[in-house]
């Protein structure tokens, strides 16, 4: 792919925004750093990032907005704490998060039931997001590893080939990345110290949270870090069946496809029928919810190819994952 090096004038914002607009991806700048943007209501776009990143599992990512208004409609809830905090730091260095709408795809917020939301500081940021006419979902504009980029030559440094463009306007301001704060908990609770200081917050949130939340677990006032399904999930074993455990009926079982169609199953969702992992990628959170949300007695999931973004859904399924499976005829023996 040919990487196209826009001005950061009218007619570069424009190109840029088209892209978006085509499903492409941009790495555009804010006052925290470069940002690798895609459409934030396409799984497929948004999945293209990850796969650009190169990063070995999913995180979920910021969504970017040119106003507070267009905030809203990515939240199911908005408090009023919300829209005063907008009213102060917006547009600038605080992330807020909420509960998602089920408009934002999952891949987006990698499977969490809540959506972080920013509107940076940044006039050409904010054009071309209103150009494009959509929101924008973007992490750090650098392959994983990397320091996140402040100016654009790192981007290209980084992602020259790998990308549809790049907005060119020199270096960031801030450098330093967001501060990130969920207004999902109550009290509200400091996810990443970042560009806006906490005293400051602080004024508008009295009660604010700032100790690491507790355990893995959603127990009361602590966060998720991931999604897991309520239904136990164990990974398929390539080659023979060999392990032993308890045996399950297919049809209680419900079944994670990579590309096959799996007889038998009490439920069955296929991430990529033409192999094609970016598909995987797009379709896995949702997938994945809906085969928990079939109750059955277990997932059982299929391994897919290690390599690009296979291996980011490999690691969600390990994290996933309770035990290891095989197939016995009409059965799956399953081991904890
Ligand atoms: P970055 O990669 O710099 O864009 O960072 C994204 C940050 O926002 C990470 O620290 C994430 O953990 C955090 N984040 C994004 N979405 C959510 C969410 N839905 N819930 C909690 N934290 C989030
Ligand atoms: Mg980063």
């Amino acid at each position: 792919m040919d990487t196209q090096l826009l001005a950061a004038d009218p007619s570069g914002i424009a190109q840029a925004a088209a892209f978006l607009s085509k499903g492409g991806v941009v790495a555009f700048p804010t006052e925290t750093v470069y940002g690798l943007g895609a459409d934030a209501h396409s799984a497929e776009a948004v999945a293209k990032v990850f796969e650009v990143k190169n990063r070995p599992r999913f995180d979920p990512t910021i969504v970017h907005v040119a106003t507070p208004a267009d905030a809203e409609p990515l939240w199911t809830d908005v408090p009023p704490v919300a829209r005063r905090l907008m009213e102060a730091f917006w547009p600038g260095p605080l992330t807020l998060v909420l509960p998602k709408a089920p408009s934002v795809p999952d891949i987006v917020t990698a499977g969490l039931p809540t959506v972080a939301v920013r509107m940076p500081a940044h006039k050409v940021a904010l054009e071309m997001i209103a150009a494009a006419g959509r929101p924008i979902a973007a992490p750090s504009a650098n392959r994983f590893g990397r320091s996140s980029p402040t100016h654009h030559d790192h981007v290209l440094g980084d992602l020259d080939g790998l990308i549809d463009a790049v907005l060119a306007a020199g270096p960031t301001a801030v450098g330093i990345e967001s501060t990130v704060l969920s207004l999902a908990v109550s009290p509200p609770r400091l996810l990443r110290p970042g560009g806006t200081p906490l005293e400051a917050l602080r004024e508008h949130v009295p009660d604010l949270r700032v100790d690491p939340p507790q355990g893995p677990s959603a127990s009361p006032g602590t966060l998720p870090r991931h999604y897991l399904p309520a239904t136990p999930l164990f990974l398929l074993e390539a080659g023979d069946a060999t392990c032993v455990g308890e045996i399950l009926e297919r049809r209680r079982c419900a079944i994670l496809a990579y590309r096959r169609r799996w007889e038998g199953f009490g439920k069955i969702e296929v991430l990529a029928d033409s192999g094609d992992l970016r598909q995987a990628a797009a379709q896995l959170f949702a997938a994945l919810r809906r085969l928990d949300a079939a109750g059955l007695a277990a997932i059982v999931a299929e391994p897919v190819p290690e390599e690009g973004l296979g291996l980011a859904i490999m690691d969600r399924l390990r994290r996933a994952s309770s035990g290891r499976a095989c197939l016995a005829g009409e059965h799956v023996q399953v081991q904890r």
